[in-house]
């Protein structure tokens, strides 16, 4: 018997990173898959790596822009039909954006992170609450940022969407906790996965390596996170081990947004 033994758990932006890796942890605690994404080929190589080391997992994959309400229904459709219910829901999928100073952001760039990473997970909650509350159990994991807590720089629609994020997550947690529902935050520092890849890469195409060195070293651990330390966070917090922790945002980022 594993933690989500017959439990159905809805992940977004599956198909990279921080989703994968969450996935992967799910699926080997026996958990019963939705898998979210943009890109359909992320997906299908989560779903090889999945079966590779869990072969009996049950997937499904359901492409979808979360940004768009309908598409996001419709996942959420598609968890209830095939497994009954919904127990985790994490709601991950998100953008950087052009790094540039405020005056220089554009302003069709800001929309479109905050139609992503705002919105997105605005209409994840709605939908998927509404599920729990019937239910009357559930645990969400929306995934915040160190720059949804603390000023980053050069940011402007990352750090709007992601201190929104904050918000929701204690707004609903709040009003669902008397359901026998959890809604929580993670914080995540850097964690090398593509999007970190490509943050650097913005910094310097050439060099990006050396930046990353360069980057890393505030950090009291003095290194990037690996995304299954934050798989581990995530399956923690939807597994019912973490029952009574509600509303809360969970730094996983080495110390470095302690530090003054
Ligand atoms: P990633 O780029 O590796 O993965 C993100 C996934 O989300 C991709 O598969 C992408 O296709 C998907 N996606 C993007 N837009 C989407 C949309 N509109 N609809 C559906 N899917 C979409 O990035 P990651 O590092 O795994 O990031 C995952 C989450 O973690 C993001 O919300 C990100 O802001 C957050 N985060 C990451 C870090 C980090 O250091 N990696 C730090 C803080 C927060």
């Amino acid at each position: 018997m594993q933690r989500f033994s017959g439990k159905s758990v809805i992940i977004t932006g599956a198909g990279s990173g921080l989703g994968r890796a969450a996935a992967l942890q799910v699926a080997k605690e026996e958990g019963r898959l939705t898998l979210v994404d943009l890109n359909e080929t992320g997906l299908k190589e989560t779903v090889e790596e999945i079966q590779a080391a869990a072969p009996d997992a049950e997937i499904q994959t359901v492409t979808a822009n979360v940004a768009d309400e309908a598409q996001v229904q419709n996942y959420v459709a598609e968890a209830v039909k095939r497994f009954g219910r919904i127990d985790g829901f994490f709601n991950n999928a998100g953008i950087e954006g052009k790094q540039n100073p405020t005056e220089d952001f554009g302003s069709d760039e800001f929309a479109k992170v905050v139609s992503v990473n705002l919105n997105g997970v605005f209409f994840g909650l709605k939908h998927v609450l509404k599920v729990m509350k019937e239910q009357g159990s559930g645990a969400v994991v929306n995934t915040a940022s160190v720059g949804g807590i603390r000023g980053v720089g050069n940011q402007s629609g990352y750090a709007a969407s992601k201190h929104g994020v904050v918000g929701l997550t204690r707004n609903s947690g709040i009003e669902y906790g008397q359901y026998g529902v959890q809604v929580n935050a993670i914080a995540p520092g850097a964690i090398m996965t593509p999007m970190v890849e490509g943050s650097l890469k913005q910094m310097d195409p050439e060099n990006w390596e050396e930046v990353g060195k360069q980057f890393v070293q505030p950090n009291p651990m003095k290194r990037f996170g690996k995304p299954e330390e934050v798989g581990q966070l995530v399956a923690f917090l939807l597994s019912g081990d973490a029952g009574f922790i509600n509303a809360a945002v969970i730094p996983i980022d080495g110390g470095q947004s302690y530090k003054y």
